[in-house]
């Protein structure tokens, strides 16, 4: 099995959506799977540059796991946000002009991060294959229409 990157008979279908397969965002590499050390074979999907790195060769087999992987660490990486009280107008206009940037700065984390861990990956992935006319592979049975 080759790991190198350009081999010639590597045959991958790249899709060229704008959004991460795994959170939403603005697309930004190329996630390969299943991952090189799989073999040659398979997809390149969008994804941001997080999800891409945490992604890595997690569940490689399996893309569903793979997407509840990437949510799952998301999750615990930016904890601490998520579970920050919410703040109103009021209180944080009491605060001084240093601490106000911060907690609004942090507001707006915790509403990104609840949006990409909202973000419906099944279903985008369903689309993308929908549009080549094919299937997405390696779902549980009862996700696939
Ligand atoms: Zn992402």
């Amino acid at each position: 099995m080759s790991r190198n990157r350009h081999h010639p008979k590597e045959f991958r279908h790249q899709f060229n959506e704008p959004w991460c397969l795994y959170c939403g965002e603005p697309s930004q590499v190329l996630d390969h799977f299943p991952p090189h050390f799989c073999g040659l074979h398979g997809y390149l999907f969008p994804a941001c540059s997080e999800c891409n790195l945490i992604a890595g060769v997690n569940y490689p087999q399996d893309l569903e796991m793979r997407i509840q992987y990437v949510k799952d660490r998301i999750y615990v990486k930016y904890f601490t946000v998520l579970n920050m009280p919410s703040w109103s107008e009021d209180e944080i206009q009491e605060l001084g002009i240093e601490l106000q940037h911060n907690i609004r700065y942090n507001l707006a984390k915790k509403q990104n991060i609840e949006q990409r861990l909202k973000w419906d990956a099944i279903s985008y992935l369903k689309t993308i294959f929908k549009n080549i006319g094919r299937k997405p592979p390696l779902l549980s049975p009862t996700r696939i229409d």
